[in-house]
């Protein structure tokens, strides 16, 4: 049963649609939405979420192209099957020109963003600059970068061989949290980086993760207060997903219901970042990406990476569409839209925050 006061709370805090301020809701409140465990109150919450995006946003999805070029990682996330003690992963790193190749993938399905996303593989700045010139001035394409942490005289190098987006998750705000997921990292460096970011003028990306071991939902609404607090331009938010050879392994995976919670009420708080279906959302025991974009969300992105590359690229196990080749997954991509009512967009898409449409 629909509790009593749900429907009046949703409306008092979320149902004036056209504001277009970030909307403040205080930890009681977002605990109290997360904790629903029925199935009317969250299509409302769903549904409010997905008339915000409409109005905010566009009815559109906007589809960006993603190339993984390295699954070598420094970094223990204990997560995540790249994570440097998975001594059975499979690494690869592609080169240059295979990079290059397969950004060709990507304007030629009529993509105009490409996502460059890595483990903290050390590659040498410079390189990596050289690969973002080349890729500029062969396309008129933005450039989103998710390759980890780096230094803020790193981030800038990028930013001026013509970067234009990073994405870069928290994965969780709570500092206790954050250490129980990550050996000999901090929180406030992984803060730290996503100041510069955003203070070198990158529109900034940043998520978090629904279900680790040790999450409350308290955790998850102070995650999404600092989410539509900082203004993200963009925000990805998947369910964990144990991997077989990380210390998680026997962990169970984060609720796809509970995650598709976090999205709609990104949306409702957020009312204009860009929200990807993520792929841990299309790889649990069905593809959720449809459900996610009927909560709110709004981008997709197909993955463009070698068949080869793929495979190996393997942050968590059952990942969708690894044996398709490079760049099939762009031909679903409006069938995805449809099902969710949603038009595909192409464009570039820029952040709508920063361009004062929101
Ligand atoms: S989540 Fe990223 S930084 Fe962490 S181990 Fe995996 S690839 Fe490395």
């Amino acid at each position: 049963m629909i509790r009593p006061d749900f429907v009046p709370t949703l409306n008092r805090l979320f149902g004036d649609i056209s504001n277009n301020k970030p909307v403040q809701a205080t930890e009681d409140e977002l605990v109290y939405f997360l904790s629903s465990q029925n199935a009317e109150e969250q299509q409302l919450l769903c549904d409010l979420a997905a008339q915000t995006r409409d109005y905010h946003c566009g009815k559109r999805m906007v589809v960006r192209g993603l190339v993984e070029f390295s699954s070598y990682c420094t970094n223990t996330c204990f997560y995540c099957g790249l994570n440097r003690d998975n001594t059975r992963a499979d690494r690869f790193q592609l080169s240059p020109q295979e990079i290059l190749s397969s950004a060709d993938l990507v304007h030629q399905a009529g993509i105009n963003t490409i996502v460059l996303q890595s483990g903290e593989d050390g590659m040498k700045a410079e390189l990596l600059a050289d690969i973002i010139w080349q890729i500029k001035h062969r396309y008129d394409m933005a450039i989103t970068l998710s390759v980890g942490e780096r230094e803020n005289d790193e981030y800038k190098i990028w930013k001026e061989a013509g970067a234009d987006r990073y994405l870069l998750r928290v994965e969780s705000t709570d500092p206790e949290l954050y250490r129980s997921l990550h050996r000999g990292r901090e929180l406030a460096s992984r803060l730290a980086c996503l100041e510069s970011l955003q203070n070198l003028g990158y529109q900034t990306g940043s998520g978090m993760m629904v279900g680790p071991p040790g999450q409350t939902l308290i955790h998850l609404a102070r995650d999404i207060q600092f989410l539509y607090s900082r203004e993200f331009d963009m925000i990805g938010v998947g369910p964990f997903i144990p991997h077989p050879h990380t210390p998680l392994k026997d962990s169970p995976a984060g609720s796809v219901h509970l995650t598709l919670r976090v999205v709609a009420l990104l949306r409702l708080t957020t009312r204009n970042a860009w929200l990807p279906a993520t792929t841990a959302l299309g790889s649990m025991d069905k593809d959720y990406r449809v459900e996610a974009l009927k909560a709110g969300a709004n981008v997709l992105m197909p993955n463009f990476s070698p068949v080869d590359a793929k495979k190996k690229y393997e942050i968590y196990p059952g990942k969708r569409c690894v044996t398709e080749k490079a760049g099939a997954c762009a031909g679903c991509t409006e069938g995805i839209a449809h099902a969710a009512g949603l038009e595909t967009d192409w464009t570039r898409a820029d952040s709508l925050k920063r361009r004062g449409e929101g």
